[in-house]
Order: structure tokens, then C-alpha cells, then sequence
């Protein structure tokens, strides 16, 4: 046999281990400080009162002869379906159900798409980026170049016409940098994009944090995209589903390559190495698009810009550039004093005990810049400020 030697080439992770290393080593030293986490993207506040309602009643449904299910549609249930593209309708796009695939998560089918294109691709990623675009073109064989994500432009990269890939990761709201595209930008994308008949992989896994109402939180508000465009979605930020798992794809009809539809490819591919997202997670996420849901998934997120607006309003008191925050539950800052990331996570972690994440783990472009997470706890937000302000 011989093993996909991809692997061999992708770099260790060291970001989120070594994170944990020197947070435990100076917890054994210092026992008695508490150290406030902001570095790692998880959610801290439960599931809303309409999901876990939700949810239960399934579990019954579970428990009965009559009511049980077994086995999904691998694609997933048509009631969840349909409340995707009713939310879909309330953003001014019309989405229908076939285009929709309900998953366990962005993370796996952002990763399982991939399937859908041979090894011969190029793919244009975003320098820096969420570290699963890399390491799954890697596994997959694919030529990557990069764009720069700087000052400079804003951490919004442009379309290049002498740069020619086939497949285009943009992910807006963007981690690590929160920053977030506009419609016009967005726009000269899927033009290049249809110029090139290249497709673009939209990660919208941040777009309920957007509440600006004139920045788009699909791409497909964009016209033109759904002739370019793959977009994921998760349940994770915007509804807490970190640890229940289900998110969603749209893979639109209008999508072909010399006459093949992308959609049926994906179609044939979930039904083949896939069997669907639990009928009782399936539920629970049918209620996030409820009235009562949307209601108080906003809530929480509401509750998450709150701390982002904490951090950036004591970063600009201290006079530290930072980008995000806004439509974004991540801060992207400037380590003060022309600091290494690495150097400024040792310093807020032994002067404040602070912990969040250095930008260089996000890329070479990612040096020099930190990323501070909204999603901890409001009092430990406070508090946290409170210790960076003092130093
Ligand atoms: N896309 C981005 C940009 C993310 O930051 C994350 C999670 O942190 C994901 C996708 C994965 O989301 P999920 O939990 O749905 O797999």
C-alpha cells in the first residue's frame, strides 16, 4: 500500500498546544493569579431556551414507536431546509431546498468539498487565514498561492488579474481579522471570479454577527454569485452549536462546469460518505430560524458585541491599532511597540494574564498582530481591559 504522503507535508500545528504550554506553565508558577482565556474561538454562553425545548420534545419523539426516526436524508430534513431558505428569502436571496445540504459543522465540509475537484486545481487563500483552507488543499494535492491580507488594504484582499487560480477561499466576517467585506468589493470578486470561471468557497460562518445592515452577510445577495459561488454556514457562533454540531452549504443550481452542476456532484458525494446530522441536532437547529430563536440567538450575540465593544473601546484608549469588532466577534490588534505575536502573548500573559492568540499562527502576515476573542464572559471581558488598560 501506499499512503497519501500529502500529509507529510503539512506544517505541525504548534498554535493552540503551545498556547496551552505556556498557559500551564505559568499557571504552576503562579497558582494564585487567575488567567482570563481570550484566545480560542469557542462560545461560553448555552444553547437558547427554543432549541433546548426543541431538542427535548425530539428526544420523546425518540422514545416512542410511533414517532421514531432512524436513518435522514443524508442532505438533511426538508423542515430545516426550508427554514434556511426562508432566511435566505429575509436577506433578499432566493435559495431553493435542493440547494441546500445541512452538516455536522463549516469545518467538515469546507474540508469534504474538495472532493468535488481534481488534484490539477489552483486555489487562492488569504494570508492570514483559518488554518483548515491550508491544510486541506495540502492533503488534497492542490497548488496553493496566497494573497496578502495587510494594513494596507484593510485585511481585505482584491482580485488580482494577473493571478489565476481556479478556486478562491473569502471568508467575511473574517477569522482571524474581523474584517468584513462590502457589497462592492464582494461584487468585484464574483465578476473575477465569472471572468476566470473560478469558483469561490464563501465562508460565512461569522455573517449573524454583521449588523450593519449595508455590508452583505451571504454572497449570494451578490448578483452573478450563484453562477460562482459555494457558500458555508455554521451554527456554531451563531447559535452556540460548537459541541451539538450543524451548520450548512449551498450549493446553487446555477453552478456548472461544461454543463456538469457542482450541486449534484456534492449531492452524490454527501449521500455517498455521508448519513446525515442527528434528527434530534437537526431539530434544535430548526428552531434557531424560528421567530422565538432568532430572537434569542441575538441575544447572545448581541451579548458577544458587547464584549467586543469593551475590548475596542479600551484598545483606541490606549492608542493600540486594531481592525474588527465591529460585525465580528474578533479583534485583530496591533502588538503595541512593534512587539513579535509571540513576544506580546508572553508579555499580556506575565503582566496581565491575559491570554489570546498570536497573528503569526495565522500566517507569515499574521506577525506582528494579535487576535483577542469576544466570546468569553462578561465579567472576565471587564476584567480583562481592566488589567490591559493598567499596563
Ligand atoms: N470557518 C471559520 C472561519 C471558523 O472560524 C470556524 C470555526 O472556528 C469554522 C469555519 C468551523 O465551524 P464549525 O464549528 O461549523 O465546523
Amino acid at each position: 500500500m501506499n499512503i497519501n504522503t500529502n500529509f507529510l507535508k503539512l506544517k505541525d500545528s504548534y498554535l493552540f498546544s503551545t498556547i496551552a504550554r505556556k498557559i500551564a506553565s505559568y499557571s504552576k508558577a503562579n497558582p494564585e493569579k487567575k488567567i482570563i482565556r481570550m484566545g480560542i474561538g469557542d462560545v461560553t454562553l448555552p444553547l437558547c431556551k427554543a432549541v433546548i425545548d426543541e431538542m427535548q420534545a425530539a428526544v420523546c419523539e425518540m422514545g416512542n414507536k410511533q414517532t421514531f426516526r432512524g436513518y435522514g436524508p443524508e442532505q438533511g430534513y426538508d423542515f430545516l431546509a426550508q427554514k434556511i431558505c426562508e432566511y435566505y428569502a429575509r436577506l433578499g436571496t432566493q435559495i431553493e431546498r435542493d440547494e441546500v445540504f445541512i452538516s455536522d459543522g463549516a469545518k467538515s465540509d469546507i474540508g469534504n468539498i474538495l472532493d468535488l475537484f481534481s488534484v490539477d486545481n489552483t486555489v487562492l487563500i488569504p494570508d492570514p487565514v483559518y488554518p483548515v483552507y491550508v491544510d486541506t488543499n495540502i492533503i488534497a494535492g492542490h497548488n496553493i498561492i496566497y494573497m496578502d491580507a495587510t494594513a494596507e488594504n484593510e485585511f481585505l484582499p482584491m482580485p488580482d488579474q494577473n493571478v489565476k487560480a481556479d478556486l478562491i477561499y473569502l471568508c467575511s466576517p473574517n477569522n482571524p481579522t474581523g474584517a468584513v467585506y462590502n457589497r462592492q468589493q464582494l461584487k468585484e470578486w464574483v465578476d473575477y471570479a465569472l471572468n476566470t470561471g473560478a469558483v469561490i468557497l464563501f465562508d460565512a460562518a461569522y455573517e449573524a454577527f454583521i449588523s450593519d445592515d449595508s455590508l452583505p452577510k451571504s454572497i449570494f445577495e451578490i448578483e452573478g454569485a450563484k453562477r460562482c459561488a459555494i457558500e458555508f454556514c455554521s451554527l456554531s457562533k451563531t447559535a452556540g452549536f460548537t459541541g451539538t454540531r450543524c451548520g450548512y452549504t449551498v450549493v446553487p443550481m446555477a453552478l456548472e462546469k461544461d454543463g456538469t452542476k457542482l450541486n449534484r456532484l456534492w449531492l452524490r458525494r454527501q449521500t455517498t460518505k455521508f448519513n446525515g446530522v442527528p434528527y434530534i441536532v437537526q431539530r434544535g437547529a430548526a428552531a434557531v430560524f424560528t421567530q422565538e430563536g432568532q430572537s434569542q440567538i441575538k441575544q447572545n450575540i448581541n451579548y458577544y458585541l458587547g464584549n467586543a465593544k469593551i475590548i475596542a473601546d479600551a484598545l483606541q484608549k490606549k492608542g493600540i491599532w486594531f481592525t474588527g469588532g465591529h460585525n465580528s466577534p474578533y479583534i485583530w490588534l496591533k502588538c503595541p511597540n512593534n512587539m513579535g505575536s509571540w513576544d506580546y502573548f508572553d508579555f499580556l500573559l506575565e503582566n496581565a494574564q491575559v491570554a489570546g492568540t498570536p497573528g503569526a499562527g495565522f500566517g507569515k502576515n499574521g506577525e506582528g498582530y494579535f487576535r483577542l476573542s469576544a466570546f468569553g464572559d462578561r465579567d472576565d471581558t471587564h476584567e480583562a481591559v481592566k488589567r490591559i488598560l493598567s499596563l
